[in-house]
């Protein structure tokens, strides 16, 4: 799509939005079962697509995808009435008689950016929120998932009228144009330094963002847990989507006293899940592409390897691999990993791990091991991270009443359910208050009110 056919569609919804027509709640049920509709039909194909650009195994492309989006539509669709009720609050007895409500409002015509590693839902579980919220909006999905970015454009042409949803494929020249419009909210998947290009686009036109980004989230596991269970839950949270997933444990920080058997156990768990040799398992993904590849390869060369190592440059294949005796100076650990490769580092006590987190930028996900509850509250209460899971790792972004974002480096804002529904749209605070009982303290000449306010302040106020 040139600039010119950019600019024209985005006119179009924003008169489509002027007319009224996405602000009935039938109109936003039908755009959602319509998406609801369009991506069941599709399933096959957004496998297929997802198998060309990945090598994503079904079952992960189905519980990775397609089932939390459907999930987070059938959220929504059961839910809507009740949020975009006004919401009646309490209101200062100094204002009586009157009563404060809060209406959410739609924003208009919005742009969601998306990313390469969940292609179908990361662009399309915001689409859910812009849509329960009355908006317009243009989609850009990722161009390094060209099948899935071509498939998404034609699923939104079936299911949508343009002037509703519109989807603008294309790489950073599409991206930067559609950066140059006007738009009500940008929401805004991928990495921390492109996030950064696009806030400081939208601050040009003061165009509020949610940017959901990336970062190096941590799993520390202590000494008084089960640690084949959960050397299990980090393997599959590692290494699902091979590691290429925003939430997947970036590093370990593993207590020294069951560092050598969970090494043991994550080893032989990797044995378990994709055979002696992970690249003829089914169910293990490829890394995007060349550039990416490179990229992970050249964090291989320090530390131990003990387990995979092993990459095909002609399949871009990089096996589920663990590094020990890892440095903090080591170039793993300068950046978000985002593939296959899990750095281990050890720790004697609680407050060196949590010290080793603080000293990074606030991580998008952190996940503790641990049974013991005073030792999850005493880690919960002194590490900052965008949300995460106790005893498990991922889990906590597939749960639609769990709000989901980042904080600091890793992100602004927050969706999934009712928070979705809440950042696209415009919270207006509203008195409403009657023609009588007109007290005639506030109004000039003040004379001498003043003591008599400031008592009913401290009574009412
Ligand atoms: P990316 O930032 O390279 O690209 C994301 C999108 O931005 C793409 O659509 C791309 O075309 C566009 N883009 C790229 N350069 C641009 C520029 N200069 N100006 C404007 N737009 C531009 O991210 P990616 O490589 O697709 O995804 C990986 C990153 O995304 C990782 O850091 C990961 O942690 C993060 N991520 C975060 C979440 C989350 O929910 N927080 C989810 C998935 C991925």
């Amino acid at each position: 799509m040139d600039r010119s056919t950019i600019m024209s569609t985005i006119q179009q919804q924003r008169d489509f939005f002027e007319s009224g027509k996405t602000r009935g709640v039938q109109f936003r049920l039908s755009q959602l079962a319509a998406l609801k509709g369009a991506v069941e039909r599709n399933e096959d194909a957004l496998c297929e697509a997802l198998k060309r650009d990945l090598n994503k195994p079904r079952f992960e492309a189905y519980l990775g995808e397609i089932a939390v989006l459907i999930k987070e539509i059938d959220y929504a669709m059961r839910k809507l009435r009740r949020w975009m009720k006004p919401k009646r609050v309490f209101t200062p007895l100094i204002h009586f008689p009157a009563a404060g409500y809060v209406y959410s409002e739609p924003l208009g015509v919005v742009l969601i950016i998306g990313p390469w590693n969940y292609p179908v839902q990361l662009i399309l579980a915001p689409l859910v929120g812009a849509l329960a919220a009355g908006n317009c909006a243009v989609l850009k999905p990722s161009e390094l998932a060209p099948h899935t970015s071509a498939l998404i454009a034609g699923i939104i042409r079936e299911a949508f009228d343009p002037a509703v949803v519109a989807g603008v494929e294309g790489g950073v020249e599409a991206a930067t144009a559609l950066l140059d419009q006007q738009f009500a909210h940008i929401f805004f998947t991928g990495g921390t330094a492109v996030g950064r290009v696009v806030a400081q686009a939208a601050a040009k036109n003061l165009i509020p963002t949610t940017l959901e980004l990336g970062g190096k989230s941590p799993c520390i596991v202590d000494r008084d847990v089960d640690l084949q269970c959960a050397a299990k839950r980090i393997v599959w949270g590692k290494f699902f989507n091979a590691g290429q997933t925003c939430v997947a444990p970036d590093y370990l920080l593993a207590h020294a006293d069951i560092k050598t058997k969970l090494l043991d156990l994550l080893k032989s768990g990797i044995k378990e899940f994709y055979g002696e040799d992970p690249k003829q398992s089914p169910d293990y993904a490829r890394i995007v592409n060349a550039r990416h590849f490179e990229r992970l390869v050249e964090l291989l060369g320090e530390g131990d390897v003990i387990a995979g190592g092993q990459t095909d440059p002609a399949d871009n294949y990089i096996a589920p691999t663990v590094i020990d005796n890892i440095s903090p100076d080591y170039k793993i650990m300068q950046s978000e990993i985002f593939g296959p490769i899990l750095p281990v580092i050890e720790y004697h006590d609680l407050t060196q791990a949590v010290s080793f987190v603080n000293r990074l930028p606030r991580p998008l996900a952190l996940y503790f091991f641990s049974t013991n509850k005073q030792k999850q509250d005493s880690v919960l209460a002194q590490t900052s991270f965008g949300g995460g899971t106790m005893n498990d790792t991922l889990i906590h972004c597939a749960t639609a009443q769990l709000p989901f974002g980042g904080v600091g480096d890793s992100g602004l804002g927050r969706y999934h359910g009712k928070a979705s529904f809440d950042t696209f749209s415009h919270k207006k605070s509203v008195i409403k208050r009657w023609l009588v009982l007109d007290v005639d303290l506030r109004y000039p000449p003040y004379g001498n009110k003043l003591p008599l306010l400031k008592r009913l302040v401290g009574w009412f106020g």
